[in-house]
């Protein structure tokens, strides 16, 4: 496991202290598919203004997603608690890593608050990793759903979790409180792992999922991988298989694009059909729900997709 320790304040800090001394890692040139409408509308800047007054950090702007602009436009920011800070050091990310601050006792009540401002249907929680956390920030995690249960029970709730590793009783904690979506991301193929997220073990993943369903069928679950980081189709076939044993209802896969030099490098931008393909395939292996394109994201039209994947669901047990 990768912990990051940084005790000293300083605001020079870099960003990614353990990134600093690699070399630069150039990516081809971005396709015509990757296009992105710029972030300048009323809605992104009312969206910005609720996240601003509650204190509150997204993933949106963290990981610099590429959608903000669409998302935002819509009120749909997927929020990331558990401050700012990483405590691991993936390949890919673009959070920032670190020792982070204690937990802020207030952010559940926070978060709930800026849903009910935004109005969401549907809502994604997300955090930092917190290895430096006895539960991993399990407790926190629960605190918040059952904070905007009670604000707004109307609003369905999807979380997008850390792997919890060697977190006993951490997994139980969130379950219990009931999230309507249990997210957690695999990021990438099994031979990938000690390059692009070198803290986490994939079959631990897997299990974390397969836990999941175990411990309340109800719960839909969903995980996640980025293509473009040297991976095989085979294995990405793979990885479905795998999903499947553990009865993952929704897989998405998104194009990997590159934050910064001295992240990992696109190996390859993959083409709009080969994602159609990947779609097909997986249908075929028997997910309820499947969203495979360049600018696939976990959170990326969460809230229609959970209509779609009740509406599967239900076409399923008739
Ligand atoms: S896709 Fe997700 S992370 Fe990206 S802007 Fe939309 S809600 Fe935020």
């Amino acid at each position: 496991m990768v912990v990051i320790v940084d005790t000293i304040a300083n605001p020079l800090r870099p960003r990614h202290p353990e990134k600093v001394n690699r070399p630069d890692s150039a990516s081809p040139p971005k396709p015509d598919w990757i296009r992105v409408r710029a972030p300048n509308t009323r809605g992104y800047a009312d969206t910005r203004n609720i996240v601003r007054a509650n204190g509150l950090h997204t993933v949106c702007e963290e990981a610099g997603c590429p959608n903000i602009g669409e998302c935002w436009d819509k009120k749909h920011a997927t929020f990331m608690i558990m401050g700012d800070t990483c405590t691991r050091a993936c390949a890919f990310c673009n959070v920032k890593t670190g020792l982070p601050n204690a937990l802020d006792v207030a952010e559940p009540q926070n978060v709930a608050e800026a849903v009910a401002k935004l109005g969401l249907a549907h809502v994604v929680i997300t955090s930092v990793d917190r290895d430096d956390l006895a539960d991993g920030g399990a407790q926190h995690f629960a605190e918040t759903i059952r904070a905007i249960r009670a604000a707004c029970p109307s609003t369905t709730i999807e979380i997008l979790t850390p792997d919890f590793l060697r977190k006993e009783g951490a997994l139980e904690i969130v379950v219990a409180a009931k999230p309507d979506v249990f997210n957690h991301n695999l990021e990438t193929v099994p031979s990938r792992y000690l390059t692009v997220r070198p803290g986490a073990r994939y079959f631990h993943s897997i299990r974390l999922l397969q836990r999941v369903k175990e411990l309340d069928p109800t719960i839909f679950t969903k995980s996640g991988i980025m293509v473009g980081l040297g991976e095989e189709r085979h294995e990405v076939l793979q990885v479905m298989d795998d999903l499947r044993s553990a009865e993952v209802d929704f897989l998405t896969i998104g194009q990997y694009l590159q934050p910064t030099r001295k992240h990992h490098a696109v190996m390859r931008y993959v083409p709009p059909d080969e994602f159609s393909s990947y779609e097909k395939v997986a249908y075929t292996k028997g997910f309820l729900m499947v969203s495979a394109s360049p600018l696939t994201r976990s959170s990326h039209h969460a809230g229609e997709d959970f209509a779609r994947l009740k509406a599967a669901r239900a076409a399923n047990a008739r």
